[in-house]
């Protein structure tokens, strides 16, 4: 890897994680840059500022923990940085570090005014008290204060956290400033400066990019078989909207299992049971299956909604789908991606397919920094909107230029960060 040379001296080369996925992505992109921006691409390969903080907290027993916390604003170029804040015991720098990059390609994916960012908490959130998880997330907002605001850096939801955090930060940074500040974070309640559609938005760029992808490989939706891997925010939301439009949600995975009905799952009804005993298994109508089959399993499309590193050498010659649409960030190994691509299999790409998200943010940094409100119609038909015209631009585009869709979707963002720093100049 061409990169390697370029890995920062506080990464240990052999635990690069999901880092180095993204610096095996940004090598295979680099011959199809623009000639004059190619130069630049070196920018891309390193975050341009990461914060690793102490985030102290008093467990309710009295004791104190601590807990490592991080954020990394990847490139500013474009605009205020912008990305979620994860909590889990597995993050590390790396991660974060590869999820803040992919926050800056996405963002210029569907152009929206942003630079990339990510947080995380290394901490597994299920072993703590709501009073607990309000002081964590409280000590670490204050901690990356300095990297926060509405014009600077602004984080949203991502795995483990959600509107009730959000409203936590907003309203930590909003006492250190003494004034409400709703535009710091997106994410948040709707009763709070929220914005209507933002929490079912991932899942449903995820599906409005599936059905594009569909039409243009000649699948129905309708009829459709359909393998959801994650039951979170994302996958949830994709997996009802598929079922709403006639597919068949045949498969669905989470965190304690998989379940399987090849007559069709009742995704409402999963979700009920699922809220109600912490796991999909033995959700009405199904059956549990080895997580290892899930990946074999019939289906026409795969959503894979869950985490990085999930499609790789082991599991990629065994996909059925004809069609991948990657819910979650960094799912695909870079091994698997070119087996996938050998084997013919559309592959609707992270910083394409799970934009939803981050356009709803934008929408609601919009309609906060306004203090005028947009209905859900208008909010829908504008991230429709923008994720049609971003699928058909990295389609034809990859169409063009022979290339897959990552690839296509990642000149396309890496182009426009780049051309903002040439425009810019170097300083000083
Ligand atoms: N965490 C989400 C993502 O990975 C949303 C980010 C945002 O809305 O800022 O895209």
């Amino acid at each position: 890897m061409d990169n390697v040379a370029h890995i920062p001296s506080y990464l240990s080369a052999e635990h690069l994680g999901p880092w180095e996925t993204y610096l095996v992505q940004i090598d295979r992109v680099e011959p199809h840059l623009a000639a004059d921006l190619r130069p630049l691409a070196p920018i891309l390969t390193r975050p341009k500022r990461a914060l690793i903080v102490d985030v102290p907290i008093r467990l309710d027993n009295g004791e104190m923990a601590h807990f490592e916390g991080y954020r990394v604003q990847h490139n500013l170029a474009r605009g205020p940085g912008k990305g979620g804040i994860r909590y889990h015991p597995d993050v590390t720098l790396a991660e974060v570090m590869a999820l803040s990059a992919w926050m800056t390609v996405k963002n210029a994916v569907v152009n929206v005014p942003f630079g990339g960012a990510k947080g995380g908490v290394r901490v597994e959130p299920k072993t703590l008290s709501l009073a607990e998880l309000e002081r964590l997330t409280r000590r670490y907002a204050s901690e990356i204060n300095i990297f926060l605001g509405q014009d600077k850096d602004i984080p949203a939801p991502d795995i483990n956290t959600n509107e009730q955090v959000m409203a936590w930060i907003m309203d930590t940074f909003s006492m250190n400033e003494g004034k409400t500040a709703m535009g710091v974070v997106t994410g948040k309640p709707v009763s709070l400066g929220g914005s209507l559609g933002r929490k079912d938005a991932t899942g449903r760029g995820v599906f409005v990019t599936t059905v594009e992808a569909a039409q243009r490989i000649g699948m129905s939706i309708a009829g459709a078989r359909v393998a959801v891997q994650g039951f979170g925010n994302v996958g949830e939301a994709a997996a009802r909207l598929f079922a709403d439009a006639g597919a068949k949600v045949v498969a669905l995975q989470d965190s304690t299992g998989s379940i399987h009905n090849p007559g069709g799952l009742d995704v409402r009804a999963a979700k009920v049971w699922s809220l109600a005993h912490h796991t999909l298994i033995g959700a009405p109508d199904s059956e549990p299956i080895d997580n290892a089959d899930f990946w074999g399993v019939d289906a026409d499309i795969l959503v894979a909604a869950a985490m990085e590193n999930q499609i790789t050498t082991a599991n990629a010659g065994r996909i059925r789908a004809r069609l991948i649409t990657e819910g979650a960030n960094g799912p695909t190994s870079p091994e698997a991606d070119l087996i996938l691509q050998e084997r013919g299999i559309t592959v609707i790409p992270d910083v394409l397919a799970n934009a939803g998200g981050v356009t709803v943010s934008y929408f609601e940094w919009v309609q906060d920094i306004s203090a005028f409100f947009w209905t859900e119609e208008e909010i829908n038909a504008r991230l429709d909107r923008i994720m049609r015209e971003a699928f058909a631009a990295v389609w034809d585009a990859a169409r063009a230029k022979g290339i897959a869709l990552r690839t296509a979707a990642f000149v396309l963002g890496c182009e426009r960060v780049l051309a903002a720093h040439q425009m810019r100049g170097l300083y000083p």
